[in-house]
């Protein structure tokens, strides 16, 4: 990855994540003056006239509202909220699929509530038998996870461990 394809992380003016966007757009937003630099960890890149600081965390000057951030269902973020880990028997090194608690043809619905993760040992079990016909008791009631800041950018952590600060709490 390429250091103006770096994420850097957004605030908004309250000091709220907003987003991630690249280093490129970061500095076009600070050279605009609509942001300004709050962390300023990676150095700096070199023109041959000039040089700029390579921001971590911007800030916005301007409150921007939006509506409340969900976490969008996907395959990927069932496994996630699952903890990779089967619903069912809890297994975590298995082939793990997304299982329907109540299947399509009974009515059950594409829904955070009714898809969970589940090896494909427990799916096979399960057949195409509701959870409570199949005697197969869920671990955990599944649910929507809630988009706290830790939970949207918790991938980004790992290689940004300067963005924990703003981002505990939200
Ligand atoms: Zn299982």
């Amino acid at each position: 990855m390429g250091a103006m394809d770096r994420p850097v992380l957004v605030l908004n003016a309250n000091y709220a994540p907003l987003h991630v966007c690249t280093t490129r757009r970061a500095l076009v937003l600070v050279l605009a003056e609509k942001a300004t630099i709050i962390l300023n960890g990676r150095g700096m890149i070199r023109t041959p006239s000039t040089a700029f600081p390579l921001p971590s965390i911007i800030r916005l000057g301007q409150m921007v509202s939006r509506p409340q951030p969900r976490v969008r269902l996907s395959k990927q973020e069932l496994f996630r909220r699952d903890n990779h880990s089967c619903q069912y028997c809890g297994r975590q090194d298995a082939v793990l699929t997304i299982d329907h608690v109540i299947p399509r043809r009974l009515g059950g619905g594409h829904t955070w509530s009714n898809l969970v993760t589940a090896c494909a040992a427990c799916n096979r079990k399960k057949g195409g038998r509701s959870a409570p016909e199949a005697g197969m008791p869920l671990l955990r009631t599944p649910s929507e996870p809630p988009a706290t800041a830790n939970y949207l950018y918790r991938r980004y952590l790992p290689v940004n461990q300067d963005w924990v600060p703003f981002i505990d709490g939200w």
